[in-house]
């Protein structure tokens, strides 16, 4: 928390063509570590002493621009900050409070909801009645491994989730509906494969990692021949350093298993969004889709709840009320 600051600035009154927002809510998301670092990426890295960057949804509260009127909400990347200023708009959404609760277009109904549907449809293949087939999704009870567990589940396919508590594992067999739910932390690590072995007799289908490191070398032992592994994190990861991070030291099994690998990035297929919706709102509707939402209150405590990613301590979308 030390390596954060919090700042006061003064902010311009709009000219013409501006409008000025305030935040009610931003989110922090596992991808903003790799900002932290210089490294070359997909994604440019935070700058010392500005501000940083991320989804926020805030309200017009002053406008001389004729497209976004005052009370209007609005989705942007301008968040980690209460107020700001949009020169013309470029980069903002409107969105519609009466569809959904504003906050759940940074969750279920934003980023992360799409991740998963892109990750899973997209790249994982996954058609309509998958009976046979058996997903594996790791971060299973967060933001992303909610929405994959049960859009699985949607697919028809048998899932088993990984999540790091007895309370998490208790709200994806009992809320989310998945078949199966392991304790990363009460198996150990290194038990993670024998203890999917058990899970998923059949083998796995698709794996869904949102974790690297032991889980991903553990799907790979469980996998069946001709699988798909879908890379959309590894978690596990972020915090070490180069040198540490560990490949797995079983990947000649991809080749044995004739696999498919593939990573994506959710950014790549913001073009899908209107089919995302239709089908999410489809599926909320039907009480197909269930969510849950860390709040951590006051911008002040942002820094607390990105950290806490790392710890486990959410359990679904972890948000930030401003
Ligand atoms: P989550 O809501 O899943 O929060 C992170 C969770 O990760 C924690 O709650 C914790 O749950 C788990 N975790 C943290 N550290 C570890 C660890 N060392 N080993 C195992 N699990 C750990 O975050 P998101 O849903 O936002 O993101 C999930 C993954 O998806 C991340 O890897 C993220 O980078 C990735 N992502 C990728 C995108 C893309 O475009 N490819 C877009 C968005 C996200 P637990 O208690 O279960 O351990």
């Amino acid at each position: 928390e030390n390596n954060f600051e919090f700042v006061r600035v003064s902010i311009p009154d709009p000219k013409e063509g501006e409008f000025l927002v305030r935040n009610k809510w931003m989110s922090v998301d596992p991808y903003m570590r790799g900002r932290m670092r210089e490294t070359k990426s997909y994604i440019s890295s935070f700058q010392l002493n500005k501000p940083l960057e991320g989804g926020s949804v805030g309200q017009v509260i002053e406008s001389k621009n004729n497209k976004f009127k005052v009370g209007d909400y609005v989705l942007s990347n301008f968040g980690w900050r209460e107020y700001w200023l949009s020169k013309d708009g470029s980069g903002v959404t409107k969105i519609d409070p009466n569809v959904a609760p504003i906050h759940s277009y940074l969750g279920v109904l934003g980023m992360t909801g799409l991740t998963a549907y892109i990750g899973l449809l997209k790249f994982g293949e996954l058609k309509d009645n998958n009976d046979n087939n058996t997903v594996f999704v790791s971060a299973a009870s967060g933001a992303v491994g909610s929405v994959a567990c049960q859009i699985a589940k949607i697919k028809g396919c048998h899932v088993v989730g990984s999540t790091g508590s007895l309370e998490k594992v208790k709200w994806l067999l009992d809320q989310a509906r998945i078949d199966n739910a392991l304790n990363y932390k009460e198996v150990g690590e290194d038990n993670i494969s024998s203890e999917l072995r058990k899970l998923c007799p059949n083998g796995i289908d698709i794996y869904f990692d949102n974790v690297g490191g032991k889980h991903l070398e553990a799907a790979l032992d469980n996998m069946k021949v001709f699988g798909k592994i879908v890379l959309c994190g590894m978690i596990s990861q972020y915090n070490l350093p180069p040198s540490q991070q560990s490949g797995p030291s079983n990947l000649f099994l991809a080749i044995t298993n004739r696999l498919k690998i593939q990573g994506f990035i959710v950014r790549d297929h913001y073009h899908l969004l209107n089919e995302f919706y239709t089908n999410m709102s489809k599926w909320i509707s039907q009480e197909k889709i269930k969510w849950q939402e860390t709040v951590v209150e006051g911008l002040e405590n942002a820094p607390k709840a990105f950290i806490a990613l790392f710890k486990g301590e959410n359990i679904g979308k972890m948000l930030v009320k401003i």
